[in-house]
């Protein structure tokens, strides 16, 4: 039987990865020009830390996630996002006695058992940023506006930026309890899913996506109205932060977060185009996240996005119209018995940075010169008995036929000029 790739998971083909690349290059420097900096943290982990950092009763942990006995019996999850690895690291490391804030990024594979649908994978991707050590709500506003200037290099047309504050340890259980009294009446109308978070987390029945949920819970009290005076200072500080800095948003009361670490600010960029699943990315502060980690207590703020998403929403790339991969120099082998001679053609040509390919396959010069011109190659070196006596090559530009004659010794020296002048045609 043929073995296919496991449900959920895809394959980026090489034509797909040159858009994949160019995002990741996007992303990476963009975060890059912030002062955020690369960190790396293994694919999978304790379980335990997810438990923890991501909260036992949101759906990732509680459906969601990968997780096996490995031949030791340690519990092992595969990450099913990026900020509790990074807290995890931060605390490791001893980050938090040096220098603060710091400043990370990370994007990689994170793994959910979700339902598979459109632009939903169980291996899919995520770029996110996390800065610990900083209650400053400027922060905040960074973190914000890198997202944003992300998604305008990207080209994502018509982004909406939501915002709103889920308040801290000293306002929020008094919102908490306010809902809990608003929604006791009409806790039947809600979803089956809504009726156990009632209890546990009654935060995210403002979150669910049921619309009869939705339809229920129509006049609940606002988390805005019951924040505590330092929570709504911070919150106006990173609006004001906003506008200064010409980031548009609108201000959300049903974007809330359940778990308890998070604090003040929450966001979301939705694209109206995408559809249901609008959200491409979204983050906040959580301020309870790294001791609830088992550090101290140290504040943090961050964002993730979903790679899949903002690919499909990125327009920039089909602007650029380069050609995916292409191959700059094709060298074509006149008699199979010249093969030693064209690989060390190759091999010099690749040696100064220029990308070279040739035949092993055996085909005529003629076959070569078709291969390469599937290939998209721009340039062609033929290479026989006449070059290897003569000590010059020619050289033919795939698209415009012109041919120049080049001496062995120079050769490596010309190739960038010639690639020059057919990119100008
Ligand atoms: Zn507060
Ligand atoms: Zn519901």
């Amino acid at each position: 039987m043929q073995i296919k790739a496991p449900r959920g998971t895809y394959d980026i083909l090489p034509e797909q990865s040159a858009k994949w690349q160019w995002m990741e290059k996007i992303l990476k420097q963009t975060a890059y020009e912030f002062g955020y900096r690369e960190i790396r943290t293994p694919i999978f982990e304790h379980t335990e830390l997810f438990e923890r950092g991501v909260g036992e009763t949101s759906d990732i942990v509680s459906k969601e996630m990968y997780t096996f006995k490995d031949k030791a019996e340690r519990s092992i999850t595969l990450r099913p996002e990026g900020t509790a690895s990074c807290a995890r690291a931060f605390i490791e490391h001893g980050f938090y006695s040096g220098l603060l804030p710091v400043k990370w990024y990370y994007s990689g594979p994170m793994f959910r058992y979700d339902r598979p649908q459109t632009g939903r994978f169980r291996q899919f991707h995520q770029f996110g940023v996390e800065a610990f050590g900083s209650d400053n709500p400027f922060l905040d506003a960074e973190v914000i506006i890198l997202l944003m200037e992300i998604v305008k290099l990207l080209g994502v047309k018509e982004p909406e930026l939501h915002i709103n504050s889920v308040g801290c340890p000293v306002c929020r259980p008094m919102y908490r309890q306010l809902l809990i009294e608003y929604l006791e009446p009409i806790k039947t109308a809600l979803c089956s899913d809504c009726q156990l978070r009632y209890a546990v987390n009654p935060l995210r029945v403002i979150d669910c996506k049921n619309h009869s949920c939705q339809a229920a819970i129509k006049e609940h009290p606002l988390l805005s109205d019951s924040l505590c005076p330092d929570c709504t200072l911070h919150y106006q500080k990173v609006k004001s932060a906003l506008s200064a800095n010409g980031i548009d948003f609108i201000h959300d009361d049903n974007l809330v977060r359940g778990l308890d670490y998070y604090t003040n600010t929450a966001f979301e960029v939705h694209i109206p185009g995408l559809g249901a699943q609008s959200a491409v990315g979204g983050g906040g502060r959580y301020n309870g996240l790294v001791k609830e980690c088992g550090g101290p207590d140290v504040p943090g703020v961050g964002f993730a996005l979903g790679m899949e998403r903002m690919l499909l929403a990125a327009d920039l790339y089909q602007d650029q119209q380069e050609p995916a991969n292409p191959v700059d120099v094709f060298i074509i082998t006149m008699e199979s018995r010249f093969i030693d001679q064209a690989m060390q053609l190759t091999t010099q040509i690749r040696r100064a940075g220029i990308s070279a390919d040739m035949d092993y396959n055996d085909r005529s010069p003629r076959a070569q010169m078709k291969f390469a011109d599937k290939i998209k190659a721009r340039l062609v070196i033929m290479i026989g008995e006449e070059e290897i006596e003569k000590g010059y090559y020619l050289v033919r530009d795939m698209q415009t036929s012109n041919q120049y004659q080049v001496d062995r010794e120079t050769l490596t020296e010309n190739l960038p000029g010639i690639l020059l002048k057919n990119e100008e045609d």
